[in-house]
């Protein structure tokens, strides 16, 4: 049997019949990433918070993909001016599935939103946006066509992190892309600062007491150093976890 990887969903307006309609979508590098390494995809649509815990009973590793601006109201703030689109529905959804993935100690994989919303989850917070709320002077929206590496992280020795990228990762360091505006500030309970950009910014967060739970800023799915190593550990994570829910059933 197959690892089921459940994806959450991006809802978009899309035309149908010519007028506008609310569609769930994923996009495809992430379904390619989790399929290369070995995991069955399930998409998972954004519904009402209370119905997390329906799909986390049938999946075996949660993956949190990117997306719009998480609502600054779940931290407790205003909305800063340069705040892009918000799916506060989408968050609220999310933020259970985190919850209940916690509970289970089911494998977690953020990538860029999805490292935000683990964080917010968990009581930490993040900057709304990078450009005018830090020192930063280092440019994580990337303007480069082929989607290709763009900045240098730090990745913290020691950490686990590291440990999944042993071999892929020469002196600490690697390069990758960068297609946020926002990141993550304080960790919240129980996370850790794993990487991080030249400009001191979190790149990448973990969960020490957990079969795998990382949040990355940036996109491993569409390839780069260290990617496929860590699809291959978090769906490695999603089979131990599967024979453990298995034996839990019976
Ligand atoms: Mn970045």
């Amino acid at each position: 049997m197959l690892p089921v990887i459940g994806l959450t969903s991006r809802t978009l307006l899309f035309p149908a019949n010519k007028k506008p309609r609310p569609t769930e979508t994923v996009t495809r590098t992430y379904v390619e990433a989790v399929e290369r390494a070995g995991g069955l995809c399930m998409m998972i649509p954004n519904l009402d918070a209370a119905r997390a815990p329906d799909y986390l009973d049938r999946i075996d590793a949660l993956l949190l993909t990117g997306g719009d601006d998480p609502d600054p109201a779940l931290f407790g703030e205003e909305p800063h001016p340069n705040i892009e689109l918000v799916d506060a529905r989408r968050d609220q959804f999310e933020i259970s599935l985190v919850h209940g993935a916690v509970e289970r100690k089911m494998p977690v994989f953020g990538i860029c939103r999805g490292a935000q919303v683990l964080n917010i989850a968990l009581g930490g917070d993040i900057y709304q946006d990078i450009g005018s709320q830090t020192e930063s002077n280092l440019q994580h929206t990337q303007r480069r066509l082929d989607d290709g590496p763009w900045h240098a992280i730090d990745v913290e020795p020691g950490s686990r992190l590291e440990a999944l990228l042993d071999g892929d990762v020469a002196e600490h360091s690697l390069r990758v892309n960068s297609f946020h505006h926002q990141a993550c500030r304080t960790p919240g309970d129980g996370l850790s600062v794993c990487a991080r950009s030249r400009d001191g910014l979190p790149e990448a967060l973990e969960m020490g007491k957990h079969p795998f739970f990382l949040g990355v800023q940036w996109h491993p799915e569409l390839g780069g150093v260290g990617s496929d190593a860590l699809f291959s550990a978090f769906v490695d994570a999603a089979r131990g976890a599967d024979s453990a829910t298995d034996s839990a059933r019976k």
